[in-house]
């Protein structure tokens, strides 16, 4: 069996974090058992969908990295839809409904005030057909219910282990609405029917759902895939990320300059037994992905993890990967350069601040001009990486200063900051000019 998986995102917003873990669940659970990923776009809700968003959502994956073997949109597989609906009234599955929302709602309530559960009572199943026609002819359209066995569905789940969902405690689901239109429920199963999908890798806000797909799939012959439902999300704080995600999109964390990887290693490790560390590449989350690791728990996505993961991106990053995006920026000044500052990136913007102090001018701290003249006069020539501590050798022989109030005053002077990168690779590529007319009081 050739695993086939699909990631189905609705084009009615923006990608975001929340999507992008089960799209990358569902990537990398393709990649590790060499299987086909699946881009299906959930686009049947046709006034909220837009092809901007659905632009969108291919521009996040691409430069997550998340290729897709195949592509397909609901809105052009209509006729699958219609031969299945076709299947499942033949089997007396689907039945027309006539209630208005508001009728529903009353009932709902009433059902509640007497201790019911507030599910559908099937009224429409026992409407005559002269009363079926009667309410048409008043202009009444119906909309289309499946009708569940009610029983309970049982199934492995690959997160959750043994799932069960009792369908008589649900309303049978609402299939077509009375203008035509499909809701997400049929052309789902579908699909997955149609496409050949072996697993649906999703949220567990889908475990109900999946009790009544189960039942679906079943009724239109097809063996049901095997399932896993991925905890949710939650905030730092534990709090569901559910009202927070508009947000967290994909396209803001790019605007902000994260990592591709960061953003990925993060979303691949939350909520599993893993340590959260910087993958190297998606294959690595690949070897690594297992869902035998996930657990029940929500899992935490921190803003804060993200930031030390995008730094740790930084870190390994080599000068041959880093190099076109300094030049982009006009911050290429050489691979000593690279190495010498990215251990202080959190994120790659900051190399201008690093650029600046090289460059100059910079905007010295010089509260002992004395002690930097001296300093001054005992400068080694040429610089090279030996030489600050040459240099500070030097200085504390003469000066008897050492620890803090002999290196923080120089690399405050130096670079205008506090903390920063070792001064030992920095000095020589701020250079010897720039370093005195610093240390001197004068622009550089
Ligand atoms: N479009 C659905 C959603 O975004 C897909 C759910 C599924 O994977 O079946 O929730």
């Amino acid at each position: 069996m050739t695993v086939k998986v699909r990631f189905a995102p609705s084009p009615t917003g923006k990608l975001h974090v929340g999507n992008v873990r089960t799209a990358l669940a569902n990537w990398l659970y393709a990649r590790a058992h060499n299987g086909r990923f699946v881009l299906r776009i959930d686009d049947t809700d046709l006034e909220r969908s837009t092809a901007e968003y659905e632009g969108g959502i291919q521009t996040d994956l691409t430069w997550l990295g998340m290729s897709w073997d195949e592509k397909g949109n609901q809105s052009a597989r209509f006729p699958i839809y219609q031969e299945a609906v076709e299947r499942l009234k033949a089997q007396g599955r689907l039945y027309p409904a006539y209630e208005t929302g508001e009728e529903l709602e009353r009932r709902r309530r009433l059902a509640l005030a007497q201790h019911k559960p507030p599910i559908y009572d099937r009224a429409a199943l026992r409407l005559s057909n002269a009363e079926r026609k009667a309410l048409e002819a008043d202009g009444r359209r119906p909309h289309w219910r499946f009708k569940l066995d009610g029983k309970r569905v049982h199934w492995n789940d690959l997160v959750r282990g043994r799932s069960e969902v009792d369908t008589a405690s649900m309303s049978d689901p609402v299939l077509i609405r009375e203008d035509g239109a499909f809701l997400y429920t049929l052309p789902s199963v579908a699909d997955d029917v149609d496409m050949a999908i072996t697993h649906v890798i999703r949220g567990e806000d889908h475990v109900t759902n999946t009790g009544a797909q189960i039942e679906v799939f079943e009724a239109l012959g097809a063996k049901p895939p095997q399932f896993a439902h991925m905890p949710l999300l939650v905030g730092a704080d534990g709090e569901a990320l559910s009202k927070r995600l508009g947000s967290l999109s994909i396209e803001q964390l790019r605007e902000a300059g994260f990592e591709p990887m960061a953003v990925l290693s993060h979303l691949g490790k939350i909520g599993t037994s893993d340590a959260l560390e910087i993958a190297s590449d998606l294959d690595a989350l690949a070897v690594t992905f297992d869902f035998g690791k996930m657990g029940r728990a929500p899992a935490r996505y921190d803003s804060a993890d993200l930031e030390r993961l995008n730094a740790a991106a930084l870190h390994a990053m080599p000068y041959a990967v880093a190099q076109p995006r300094l030049a982009e920026r006009g911050a290429d000044l050489g691979e000593a350069f690279w190495l010498a500052i990215r251990a202080n990136l959190t994120l790659f913007d900051g190399v201008a601040t690093w650029v600046r102090v090289i460059s100059g001018p910079v905007d010295v701290i010089r509260e002992d001009p004395d002690f930097l003249l001296e300093a001054a006069r005992h400068l080694p020539e040429p610089l090279d990486a030996s030489s600050w501590s040459a240099w500070t050798n030097a200085i504390k022989a003469t000066t008897g200063r050492k620890g803090k109030a002999l290196f923080l005053p120089l690399r405050q002077a130096l670079t205008g900051l506090d903390h920063g990168p070792e001064m030992g690779p920095l000095l020589p590529l701020i250079g010897r000019e720039a370093a005195l007319a610093r240390l001197e009081g004068r622009a550089g």
